[in-house]
């Protein structure tokens, strides 16, 4: 009896131990975490930051504008204090939409020369600028309705005009459904003959302002122009069409693609004190569309990675392992940056643990989205208490981002998730500008990644 009590007496005493042990762990960590919120929150520093980087203007890949910010970055983050910063070299794909873009009614009496809100996509080719293209319109739903409509398409500009589905609870959903139009309509009606496109914008704003994006072309399909139209004139010029089914475009537009051109990634890191080969990556992508500045996407992500090293600094916490900010080059239209930087993470000896990517909008923090390892997954949301504190309500497993989602090697892959509900009255338009980023929600996001940053450096993963 005497044998099996003391034992049994050992293990109690250990356990008892080891529970006080976690909940001070955990006392210390809420603590850390109510500090970093703080900070963040009254000094601001990552939103000063961010209004200086958009006041350089947008920065799509390739552009004068890009090299200028990606300067800047390597500047601040010397300046910062960061251990190492260096860039990455990486060529990027080059496409520039020059002064000309406009797309006018010419042969009804009623519109004739109503010029409509428009912008080319990304990638597009241009037009004759003293010609330009006049066809025909032809108004598209969906997929099938092109398919079943192919004979009537030869000559014209099919308009795929696909309103943005309100029905579910969050936005990315709604874009997902329409995003293949964008991308893949100018080539599904090149193949029938089509001259243009004109796509309806993905957006949930009720404004005029066209949206643009990346489109590809298919090999061997003719490259026909593609634009977005402001929802607006989507449904003026819908309405027209109802009215005069013969009613003629003329398209003029000088964008064109250059040759590839030399950028970087931007680099900066803390040296982890006790793992350094440990490699927690965070970052967002450093590119943008040349409309706005590009605030919400993603300079947004970019400054709050950036924030999170420099949250570290300002409390005096030291990192164990090595704390790494990437600002990826060419997200939007060929996602070079991310692909080189998951090359460099394949070759070199490092040990990348995760990788965070924040592009989803400076908006309130709701969530993490933890890809793949479920043991990582199972640990993070052990912290779901600690991550409150900055306003995290779950984590999921699920999609993480583009950029960071070519780091193979690495254990595990996050996405940040805020509030989508306004993401795309912004996304890829001119009202993504710096004074539609609102501090705290910015603030409170750099805070939350810093957090969970934090508790991956201590307790690894
Ligand atoms: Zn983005």
């Amino acid at each position: 009896m005497k044998k099996i009590f003391i034992p049994f007496f050992a293990f109690f005493i250990f356990t008892l131990f080891l529970s006080a042990q976690e909940a001070n762990k955990e006392k210390y960590y809420s603590f850390i975490a109510d500090s970093i919120v703080k900070s963040a929150l009254t000094e601001q520093n990552g939103y000063r930051l961010l209004g200086e980087l958009c006041k350089i203007g947008p920065r799509l890949s390739g552009s004068a504008n890009s090299l200028k910010a990606i300067d800047w970055a390597k500047e601040k983050m010397k300046n910062l204090g960061f251990d190492s910063v260096w860039l990455q070299p990486v060529m990027v794909p080059h496409w520039e939409r020059g002064n000309v873009e406009s797309a006018v009614i010419i042969s009804s009496n009623k519109y004739k020369k109503k010029k409509l809100s428009i912008a080319s996509l990304g990638g597009s080719v241009g037009t004759d600028l003293i010609k330009g293209i006049t066809a025909e319109v032809i108004e598209i739903h969906s997929w099938k309705e092109l398919s079943e409509k192919k004979n009537e398409v030869k000559d014209k500009i099919v308009f795929f005009n696909i309103p943005f589905d309100n029905s579910f609870p969050t936005t990315f959903p709604a874009y997902g459904k329409n995003v293949g139009y964008r991308v893949q309509g100018a080539s599904e009606a090149a193949k029938h003959g089509a001259k243009g496109m004109i796509l309806r914008s993905i957006s949930s704003r009720n404004d005029n302002v066209p949206h643009v994006g990346v489109m590809h072309y298919t090999d061997s399909i003719p490259q026909i122009p593609a634009i977005a139209i402001g929802i607006k004139d989507a449904d003026f010029l819908s309405e027209a069409l109802n009215r005069e089914l013969k009613l003629k475009l003329q398209l003029k537009l000088s964008c064109k693609t250059l040759p590839d051109a030399q950028s970087y990634n931007v680099i900066g890191e803390l040296k982890g004190t006790e793992f350094p080969n440990e490699v927690i990556v965070i970052g967002g992508h450093f590119d943008s569309w040349d409309k706005g500045d590009g605030a919400h996407d993603d300079a947004a992500g970019c400054i709050q990675s950036l924030e999170v090293l420099d949250l570290f600094k300002r409390l005096h916490i030291k990192p164990k392992r090595t704390i790494r900010c990437v600002f990826f080059i060419n997200e939007e239209n060929g996602s070079r940056g991310g692909i080189a930087y998951g090359e460099y993470a394949a070759a070199s000896n490092e040990k990348h643990l995760t990788a965070i990517e924040s592009d989803r909008g400076a908006f309130t923090p709701v969530g993490f989205m933890v890809d793949k390892d479920s043991l990582s997954f199972a640990k993070i949301s052990s912290w779901g208490k600690i991550l409150e504190r900055a306003g995290i309500h779950w984590v999921k497993q699920g999609g993480s981002g583009v950029d960071v989602s070519y780091i193979k090697n690495a254990k595990c892959l996050i996405g940040y998730v805020p509030d989508s509900q306004r993401y795309f009255d912004y996304h890829h338009s001119a009202n993504d500008v710096f004074s539609e980023i609102n501090p705290r929600e910015f603030e409170l996001g750099s805070a939350a990644m810093a957090v969970l940053v934090y508790l991956i450096d201590r307790e690894g993963l």
